[in-house]
């Protein structure tokens, strides 16, 4: 046992099983435990454990707890799908981020009244206390026990050989969308069917499973509920059947269930395609293609506000700013190597330049032209374009440079996952002797620009080389010193870190940074990547202070990563309401009556004299209807002036929050707009423009 025993009741004798130590007379009773972490496998509390086991328990608020909760409710649910329609066959149903599935071979797509049947059966097996009862199983008694089941009799043939190093929920969590969950249901090592036990001791129902499990089905509790349908290939493959699929979500209480769907209801208010169209930002014509996106006037202001701003501040330190075409011979690519290890992440090639005959013989051989995944292969020749000596390093070249990958098109998400986009990328070529500081020099650079925008909350991650030999290029020495400079220099940034070990590029360490969100939500931002292979392959040098040639480090750093998904972030952040530097209209200008509207068009025109991107709406609309367009339209400002304002040479001014500040002098105003922007306030209520 690792736990120390020093307070706890008398040990129970060895063997027993988890109830034994957590249960509600064991020494270490829990009521929030649900399984346990046996020698670094995931067990069931019914399973036996021994004195010298290592023994942890698996709490349901944990990410394996919840797995488990969330598994255990899949089976509840294909039980109570197979009360309801006894014909149905079981496909898989492993947990996923926030809940499970489960995929069922049906004649008719399941309706909502369906769902609603299935829902009261589950309450109803869940108050029968079933018992989940582990049983190995040879392949040939789980072919005899499960021959109705024709999905799990491909299962049984699919498991692999060797044995299990992970449970079934944990495997399934990470890998869930890759595999289609097909570990959930066998693992590598024996064979396991789960039989749900009656409170009589009858067998009701059983799964092919790897398990673990929650000890019955009334543990699972009401913070559960089922979400959506949806049709899905067997394992994910259009050549085989279609299933009907179930989803729904599971908390350890209701609490947390509703806590839940508020941040979902939140998230989609958000949503920046919803948004993106709303305020008339970007979309995606169907004549372009999938994940290619078209920006509109206003999404354009904000991307060039973003993108000059980006700029300034580059140029100020020390970047050099190129520009690369977007599609390249094969060759380049051979020789960078993303052929090989980024091949399906790019476009099919383009054949050019071929020549052939009247009989169709290829009379000049052409040759293939892709667009580009990435932008290093091309600054790298820009390096090469000369001799370079430690005088030219740091070299630090930057540029929006828009590359192109094949993603899936069913793997495509709005502007955060798209098949073309902008990567605000640099690639920094330094002397070895540089590296550490100018990582700590570029992670300064990311961390003040975020802020710019108005991001506040950062975390790190360190991505290192673990002790498996084969994986890793490049000597330990180098892994080692590069490493512990990166260490260096997150740790000196006083930002949360985080090291993950065997998460490196075969090359190189990096740091990512990720931000949380308004809502709470991690996004995965800038990475700054040390890289010595592509220097190597492209066989890069500079002359030294001695006069030896030498190999320069690369630092492949994207700042918003991509531009696209950056700005969908940011609306997402600010669920559109922009700080004013970043809003496409920043001041609309609404008069009280027609008489007032020339004065407001002399307001207006001393704004936009400023700088300000200022309007006044001339529509015929009735004042009130035009403050709540402009308000729904997410305008920061709005300036109304009426007799008064006009007898005194004032504005008066309304803000997003509905608040009100009357009587500013009209060259104060400017002024304080003027301010606002420069200072990249986000301006919402009175009192926000000083
Ligand atoms: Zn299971
Ligand atoms: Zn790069």
């Amino acid at each position: 046992m690792s736990e120390n025993p020093v307070s706890a009741p008398e040990l129970p004798s060895y063997p027993c099983d988890g109830f034994a130590l957590y249960g509600a007379n064991g020494p270490f009773s829990d009521r929030s435990v649900v399984a346990m972490l046996v020698n670094g496998q995931q067990k069931d509390l019914a399973a036996l454990v021994n004195e010298d086991d290592d023994v942890q328990p698996i709490t349901i608020e944990s990410p394996e707890g919840l797995a488990i909760l969330r598994h255990s409710t899949a089976h509840v649910l294909a039980q109570a799908v197979q009360r309801i329609k006894p014909q149905a066959n079981l496909g898989i149903g492993p947990p996923i981020t926030d809940g499970f599935y489960y995929d069922f071979g049906v004649d008719t797509p399941f309706t909502p009244e369906d769902v609603k049947a299935i829902s009261k059966e589950m309450q109803r097996i869940q108050r029968e206390g079933q018992r989940f009862v582990r049983r190995a199983v040879t392949d040939e008694e789980a072919r005899a026990e499960l021959a109705d089941e024709p999905f799990k009799l491909e299962l049984i043939g699919l498991k692999g050989p060797g044995p299990s190093t992970g449970s079934g929920t944990a495997a399934a969590t990470s890998a869930a969308h890759k595999v289609e969950g097909a570990s959930v249901e066998v693992g590598e090592g024996e064979l396991t069917i789960y039989d749900n036990v009656a409170k009589d001791g009858e067998v009701v129902w059983k799964d092919l499973c790897r398990g673990p499990h929650l000890p019955n089905t009334r543990m699972i509790g009401n913070g559960w509920d089922l979400t959506r349908i949806a049709a899905a290939y067997w394992r994910g493959s259009e050549k085989n059947p279609q299933l009907q699929r179930i989803y729904g979500t599971a908390w350890p209480s209701k609490d947390e269930l509703r806590a839940y769907q508020q941040r979902l209801e939140e998230a989609a208010k958000r949503d920046h395609r919803r948004l993106g169209k709303e305020l008339d930002l970007f979309s995606f014509p169907d004549e372009i293609g999938s994940g290619l996106s078209v920006w509109h006037p206003r999404g354009g202001i904000i991307r060039g506000e973003m993108e000059q701003h980006a700029r300034r501040r580059h140029i100020a330190a020390g970047y050099n700013y190129v520009y690369t075409p977007h599609i390249s011979k094969e060759d380049l690519f051979l020789t960078s190597n993303h052929l090989v290890t980024y091949r399906d992440g790019m476009f099919p090639p383009i054949r050019m330049d071929e020549e052939r005959d009247e009989d169709g013989h290829i009379t000049k051989q052409g040759q293939d032209y892709y667009l580009k995944p990435m932008n290093c292969p091309m600054h790298i020749l820009i390096y090469k374009e000369r001799a370079r000596s430690y005088r030219d390093l740091p070299l630090r070249l930057a540029e929006n440079g828009t590359v192109y990958r094949n993603e899936l098109s069913g793997a495509l998400h709005g502007l955060t996952r798209v098949r073309g986009f902008t990567q605000d990328d640099s690639h920094l070529f330094v002397t070895p002797d540089q590296l550490e500081t100018e990582v700590a020099k570029v992670l300064e650079f990311i961390l003040s620009m975020l802020r710019d925008f108005g991001l506040t909350d950062f975390e790190l991650e360190l991505s290192m080389k673990d002790d498996e030999k084969e994986k890793w290029i490049g000597s330990d020495e180098f892994w080692e010193s590069s490493t512990d400079a990166l260490r260096r220099v997150a740790l000196a940034s006083g930002l949360k870190l985080t090291e993950v070990p065997g998460e490196a590029a075969f090359y190189g360490p990096k740091i990512d940074l990720k931000t949380t969100d308004a809502i709470g939500r991690v996004w995965q931002l800038s990475t700054v990547q040390v890289d010595p292979n592509l220097p190597e392959r492209f066989d890069l040098e500079f002359t030294d202070r001695d006069g030896q040639k030498k190999r320069p480090i690369m630092i492949h750093r994207a700042l918003f990563g991509s531009i696209e998904r950056f700005f969908a972030i940011l609306l997402e952040h600010y669920a559109g309401d922009f700080p004013l530097w970043l809003s496409p209209v920043q001041v609309v200008g609404i008069p009280v009556a027609d008489t007032f509207a020339d004065y407001l068009d002399d307001a207006v025109t001393a704004l936009r004299e400023a700088g300000v991107r200022a309007e006044v709406d001339h529509s015929d609309e009735r004042m009130q209807k035009k403050i709540r367009n402009h308000t729904t339209g997410k305008i920061p400002l709005i300036l109304i002036a009426g007799e008064q304002d006009r007898a005194a040479g004032t504005v008066s001014f309304r803000f997003r929050d509905g608040t009100q500040e009357n009587g500013v002098p009209l060259a104060e105003a400017v002024e304080r707009v003027r301010r606002a922007i420069e200072s990249h306030a986000l301006i919402q209520t009175a009192g926000d423009l000083a």
